[in-house]
């Protein structure tokens, strides 16, 4: 089994009476890259607070290789946070940035040169730029200086607080693959947050949902996709259909706001929630075809999503929303039949 680098028992936080992280639990393996997501408010910049040694647990334990660092200042632990608000010094080059924790261990002039080229390379950046002022830079070129001097100071964890979120999309998407091959090649392991799920799939080994300042589900990408733990994790991952419903007999539910009846999971020991099902997993049906439920409806928008087209369907009393590949085409206005078969929805506490 892999070691535990940093462990979290029974975390709180409150500031007064209220209680922004709550009874938190979790265990980050040496290694990975592990991210917190959660809307905003949900109490992530608190957790990772707290991580870095920026304030301290209200009740329980932080422990990093198994020691105990509640009272450890944030420069005494083996931790980074990178990307903090950009701590760059804007008017020295972007090589001096880079050798700044070099220089604070003493090493010599050479070495610090040789390492700060490398993370230049291995960020991406020629070497032209070990003589340019971070001023000089654009504002992705300066988070990946800032991540090369996080490198230099070789810490065990490195902390990333909402790093992207200001940046435009396709800089983004960059940025998120880079940090996934750094953090792969350095073996390091990061600690990430962000409000995007969509994100958080892209990079993470295991990903952390955060609710009101509780852990909602711990899970890899897969497990989160595939059986979230109940509907605001189901939400969060972006567009679902969702019915409230009551389960009729094995199969059968009644969604309780329009009393339509539909076909869900047999399986499942719940009696009442959210039944799910997502666009791509809802069909519409070509003359002749059949499916376990069949709704009726009228298609009211298109969307063309990249290789995918989106349709809004209207039906009784809701819309819903329906995904196919693109080369379908059903025209607004046109009547369809919906369907889907009972192991392509789930049902899931509220
Ligand atoms: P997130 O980073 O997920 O958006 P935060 O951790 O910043 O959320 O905040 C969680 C909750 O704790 C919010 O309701 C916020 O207003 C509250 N909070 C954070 N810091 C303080 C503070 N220093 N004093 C009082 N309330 C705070
Ligand atoms: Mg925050």
């Amino acid at each position: 089994m892999t070691e535990s680098i940093l462990e979290l028992q029974n975390v709180e936080k409150y500031f007064g009476d209220f209680v922004a992280v709550e009874r938190i639990n979790l265990e980050v393996k040496k290694g990975e890259f592990f991210t917190i997501v959660g809307p905003s408010g949900s109490g992530k910049t608190t957790m990772i607070r707290m991580l870095v040694g920026m304030d301290k647990p209200s009740r329980g334990d932080i422990l990093m290789s198994g020691e105990r660092v509640n009272d450890v200042p944030a420069n005494r632990r083996p931790t980074c946070m990178v990307f903090q608000s950009l701590a760059l010094f804007p008017h020295k080059t972007v090589g001096e940035n880079i050798e700044f924790p070099l220089k604070l261990r003493g090493e010599t002039k050479n070495n610090r040169k040789t390492r700060a080229i490398q993370l230049l390379e291995q960020l991406h950046l020629t070497e032209a730029y070990y003589a340019k002022k971070v001023s000089e830079c654009s504002g992705g070129e300066k988070q990946r200086v800032a991540l090369a001097r996080a490198l230099a100071f070789d810490p065990e964890i490195l902390f990333f607080d909402e790093p992207l979120s200001a940046l435009d999309y396709r800089l983004r998407k960059t940025l998120e693959k880079e940090l996934k091959d750094i953090q792969r090649q350095t073996g390091k392991t990061f600690v990430y947050i962000t409000h995007s799920l969509e994100e958080a799939m892209v990079m993470s080994d295991r990903i952390s949902i955060m609710r009101d300042g509780r852990i909602v589900q711990i899970g890899t990408p897969d497990e989160i996709y595939n059986k979230p733990a109940n509907s605001f994790v189901a939400q969060f991952m972006g567009e679902v259909n969702q019915f409230n419903v009551t389960r009729q007999d094995d199969a059968r539910f009644l969604d309780t706001d329009t009393q339509d009846t539909y076909v869900g999971p047999p399986d499942a020991d719940l009696q009442s929630g959210v039944l799910i099902v997502r666009p791509e997993r809802i069909q519409i049906l070509a003359e002749g075809e059949a499916a376990d439920t069949e709704i009726a409806g009228t298609v009211q928008n298109q969307y063309v999503l990249g290789s995918r087209v989106q349709y809004e369907v209207k039906v009784t009393k809701r819309s819903l929303l329906v995904e196919t590949m693109i080369g379908d085409a059903w025209n607004v206005g046109e009547s369809v039949r919906l369907g889907w078969n009972s192991d392509q929805a789930f049902l899931l506490a509220r």
